[in-house]
C-alpha cells in the first residue's frame, strides 16, 4: 500500500498519526509516515509506535515495501501487532534521525570539496563514507576537513526541488553517484540543492541548513578498489 511520505517535506517531523493499512510478516504499513526507509545510503528509522491503550510497539528497522512509496515498519519480535485500521501515534528516534540528517547532509558538502565521480556511499548512527574514483594521491584529509568546515561554517540553507524523469535525462551530469541512480518511473525524480555546493538526486533527509552539522573530522582515507577511493567521516560534535 502506498503511503504518505511525511518526511519528504519535512524531515523534522518527530511525531504524527497514522491508520494501519497493512499487516504482513515484513512488518507494518501505515497510511502516513514519518520513518524513513533504508536507501539512498541511509539506514531506515528506529522508533516506536504507540497505541490507544499506551501499549508500545517498538520499531527496529524501517524498509521500503511493494509498491514504490509504500514504507514497511519492522516490529522487535515480541512486541504487541496492531489491528488493521487501528490509529498509532509514530515517533522516531529523533537523536539518531538527526545524527543521520546531519552526516547524509555533510556527504552532500564534502561531494563539492572532491570533485570526481562518487562510487559508493553509506551512512550510519556513528560515521558516513562515500567512495571516488580519484587518485588516492589526490586526496588529503586536512584540505578535505578543512573546506568542507569552511562550508559548513559559512551556512546555507538546503531545498528540495522535483524535476521530471525527462529533464533529468537531459542533464545527466546532476547525478554525481554512479552506484545509485535515482529511482525512475514515479515521473519525477526529487533532487536536493544546496546553492552553491551541490544539486543532486536524493531521496534521504536533510537538515534544513548546513550550518546545523557544525563540522566534520575525517576518520579514514583508503583505497577499496581502482575505482573507490574511501573518505570516512564523522560529526566533529555528535552531541
Ligand atoms: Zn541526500
Amino acid at each position: 500500500m502506498t503511503s504518505e511520505l511525511l518526511f519528504r517535506n519535512d524531515a523534522y517531523l518527530r511525531t504524527a498519526r497514522a491508520q494501519v493499512v497493512a499487516i504482513h510478516e515484513r512488518g507494518i504499513e501505515l497510511d502516513r509516515t514519518i520513518f524513513y526507509p533504508l536507501g539512498g545510503g541511509q539506514p531506515g528509522d528506529t522508533g516506536a509506535l504507540l497505541r490507544e491503550n499506551g501499549e508500545r510497539i517498538a520499531i527496529t528497522d524501517t524498509r521500503k515495501g511493494e509498491p514504490i512509496d509504500s514504507v514497511v515498519h519492522v516490529p522487535a519480535p515480541a512486541a504487541p501487532r496492531p489491528g488493521l485500521g487501528e490509529t498509532l501515534t509514530l515517533e522516531i528516534d529523533w537523536e539518531r534521525r538527526y545524527t543521520l540528517m546531519r552526516l547524509h547532509t555533510a556527504l552532500h558538502v564534502m561531494s563539492c570539496v572532491v570533485v570526481a565521480p562518487v562510487t559508493g556511499g553509506n551512512i550510519a548512527a556513528d560515521k558516513a563514507r562515500l567512495d571516488f574514483d580519484i587518485d588516492l594521491a589526490r586526496l588529503d584529509a586536512v584540505q578535505i576537513e578543512r573546506e568542507t568546515n569552511a562550508l559548513i561554517a559559512a551556512g546555507a540553507a538546503t531545498e528540495t526541488v522535483w524535476i521530471t524523469d525527462a529533464e533529468l535525462d537531459t542533464q545527466p551530469e546532476l547525478v554525481k553517484t554512479m552506484s545509485v541512480q535515482p529511482p525512475r518511473g514515479a515521473g519525477r525524480v526529487r533532487l536536493l540543492r544546496i546553492p552553491g555546493i551541490d544539486l543532486q538526486p536524493c531521496g534521504g533527509t536533510h537538515v534544513a541548513n548546513v550550518a546545523e552539522i557544525e563540522g566534520i573530522r575525517v576518520l579514514k582515507i583508503r583505497s577499496e578498489g581502482r575505482h573507490n577511493k574511501r573518505v570516512e567521516i564523522a560529526l566533529k560534535c555528535s552531541g
